[in-house]
């Protein structure tokens, strides 16, 4: 007999296990979250939160979403990413990044109703884990996860409990194993990964100084300081990232891997603080030292029966693109709405089989990304004259080589320009934030092809309801004239069918259909005199079907199905297409057998 029971027992209160117990409790299923320390976040390590991370906090409600960007630093003082020989020297070029070019800027405000921000992971963790407590999740610090054991009705993980050093056992249906890079619960239940894990080691100096005069004037998050002898993450520069506008940072610093990690004290951080921002008077406060290794590994399985691992445990890789703390939040997003259908009896565990197939994927993506993403500095240190050795006098008389008026220093100019502009497959890569598209038992295939992508995948986000994408946004106007999202009316855990006036018959059948087969499911019709009306045109733009035809929305907004036209028999489209993503037609057979 275990000493604690839950139905879903989450390792970790990180991003990814915050996340994910505050939408298991907002879905009324019953879990427990374990920390190994009694803290939260306690350094600001994530900080670019994107659109659709975002969207994952709105569904949590308007007031979780509100609270975000609160604490956040807005998009606006996000933009001018500045390479430099140091913050008070020479400037060598910037690019707009993260949604501040005007192009991508509009491309941003047309996909969603959210806006990107930077929140550092000290405000973002405690408000997911203030939002799990507050509904209901058990949250145990100090408890750390030892070993598992799953049987065919569930597992039971043993812990310590480091204020008595005892161990205590808990009985849950489920385990998500949200712990992090070194997960013990991927080790535990034998995932497979690929790649490479300590490819790179950095260090982390984080420090109080009021540097606005150095710029206040030209807002950006980070400051890519190109020092001959600086050196960050194998990448060859120092960074200075904004943690709170103008007073609080966090330099990134890279050390040899092969040797061992430098102990940084508060002189050696005064050293390297001085030298990046270019005062040798700098008086800095030191608030935290720490280092970390870049890693280049991601699980081919996030799933072993009932164990599931998530977040960093599943998908190891260098802050580039700002993606890890978005991705684990967005891989709790997929894994809770199914682990709430299964404990409700809604779905059958065949349904659970699809988290692996669709995210899997997505870590190997973004594993993979992040890692490009640090190759692709290249250009900028060649067109720099960085690259052949750290001989510093060779370096400064190549970067002073550009400003000479001779053709060779033209086509430096020029390669510098395009080296900058190339980044931004690292600093303005909607595409690869926004266009995860999933195929799996839980996505339903109405025979159309994939639409190929029309621009580059990476850098634009390309919408369409082809079912496994995430619904396209487009703002609906109630009686009066007050707007909504088609992102606000789907997800909150339940299935969505959306349809047009000449559709009215997929509504009534949904709504036959959520009562015979039990599941959250609801309708919205769609049109002049309706309790939404498309008075822009944006969703009949969007939805790709006709008004007569339906799209079927899962809870984590991704497109379950889809029919062009109103089927002869909608109830029993309806009933072929949930038995089949809910695994129910599979689970009467099991029980039938039985
Ligand atoms: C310098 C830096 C900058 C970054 N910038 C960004 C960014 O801009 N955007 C972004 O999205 N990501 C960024 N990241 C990455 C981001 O911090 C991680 O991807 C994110 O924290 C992963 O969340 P997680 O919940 O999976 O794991 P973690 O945050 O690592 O949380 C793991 C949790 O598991 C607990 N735990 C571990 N082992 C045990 C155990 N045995 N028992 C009990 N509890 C345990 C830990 O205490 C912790 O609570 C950055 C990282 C660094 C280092």
């Amino acid at each position: 007999m275990a000493d604690i029971t839950t139905d879903i027992l989450i390792i970790g209160t990180g991003p990814a296990g915050s996340a994910t117990a505050a939408l298991l409790s907002t879905y009324g299923v019953e879990n427990m979250v374990i920390n190994r320390y009694r803290w939260l976040a306690n350094t600001p390590r994530a900080h670019i939160t994107n659109q659709r991370t975002m969207e994952v906090l709105r569904d949590l409600g308007q007031s979780v979403e509100n609270e975000a960007y609160l604490f956040a630093t807005e998009q606006d003082l996000m933009g001018e990413n500045i390479f430099c020989e140091s913050l008070a020297g020479e400037e060598i070029g910037r690019m707009k990044s993260w949604g501040n070019h005007p192009l991508s800027k509009a491309e941003h405000q047309l996909s969603s109703p959210c806006l990107m921000n930077d929140l550092p992971q000290t405000f973002m963790e405690p408000l997911l884990f203030k939002t799990a407590c507050s509904r209901g999740t058990q949250a145990r610090m100090s408890t750390e996860y030892l070993s598992h054991e799953q049987d065919k009705d569930g597992v039971t993980t043993t812990c310590l409990d480091r204020l008595t050093g005892k161990e205590i056992t808990i009985r849950s249906r489920y385990l998500v194993g949200a712990d992090g890079g070194n997960s013990k619960v991927a080790e535990q239940a034998g995932l497979p990964f690929e790649g490479q894990m300590g490819v790179g080691g950095s260090m982390n100096i984080l420090f109080r100084a009021d540097l606005s005069r150095f710029v206040a004037h030209r807002p950006s998050v980070l400051y890519w300081v190109m020092q001959p002898g600086a050196d960050v993450g194998g990448i060859g520069m120092g960074l200075v990232r904004m943690v709170r506008p103008w007073n609080e940072w966090l330099i990134v610093w890279g050390y040899d891997i092969n040797q061992p990690a430098p102990v940084v004290d508060a002189a050696f951080a005064t050293g390297v603080a001085r030298q990046l921002v270019g005062d040798p008077a700098l008086e800095i406060e030191l608030l935290s030292a720490s280092t970390w290794t870049v890693n280049n590994m991601y699980a081919t399985q996030m799933q072993a029966g009932r164990v599931f691992i998530m977040g960093d445990a599943a998908h190891r890789h260098p802050p580039s693109n700002g993606l890890g703390s978005n991705t684990s939040i967005q891989d709790g997003f997929n894994l809770a709405w199914k682990l709430a259908a299964v404990v409700k009896g809604q779905a059958g565990p065949g349904l659970l089989d699809s988290y692996s197939v669709e995210r899997a994927p997505i870590a190997k993506q973004i594993v993979t990304r992040a890692n490009q993403s640090i190759g692709e500095f290249g250009p900028i240190f060649e067109a720099l004259g960085m690259t052949g050795g750290a001989d510093i006098a060779k370096i400064k008389a190549s970067m002073d080589a550009r400003c000479d008026a001779t053709p060779a220093a033209e086509r430096q100019r020029e390669a510098l320009r395009q080296a900058i502009a190339f980044k931004k497959y690292e600093f303005d890569a909607h595409g690869v934030e926004m266009n995860q598209r999933y195929q799996s038992s839980s996505v339903v295939a109405d025979g159309q092809m994939e639409p190929s992508f029309e621009l580059d995948a990476e850098l634009h986000y390309q919408p369409t309801t082809w079912p496994g994408a995430r619904v396209p946004h487009a703002w609906l106007y109630d009686a009066e004239g007050r707007r909504q999202s088609t992102l606000d009316i789907t997800g909150k855990g339940r299935f969505t069918l959306l349809t047009g006036i000449a559709g009215q018959a997929w509504a009534t059948a949904a709504d036959k259909v959520a009562k015979s087969m039990g599941i959250d499911l609801v309708a919205h019709v769609i049109g002049p005199r309706r309790a939404l009306a498309d008075l822009e045109g944006a969703w009949a733009r969007a939805r790709e079907v006709s008004d007569s035809g339906c799209v079927l929305v899962r809870p984590d907004h991704h497109i379950a199905w889809r029919a062009e036209e109103l089927a002869a028999n909608p109830a029993a489209e309806l009933v072929r297409v949930l038995s089949a993503i809910l695994d129910r037609d599979a689970a009467a057979h099991r029980n039938a057998a039985q």
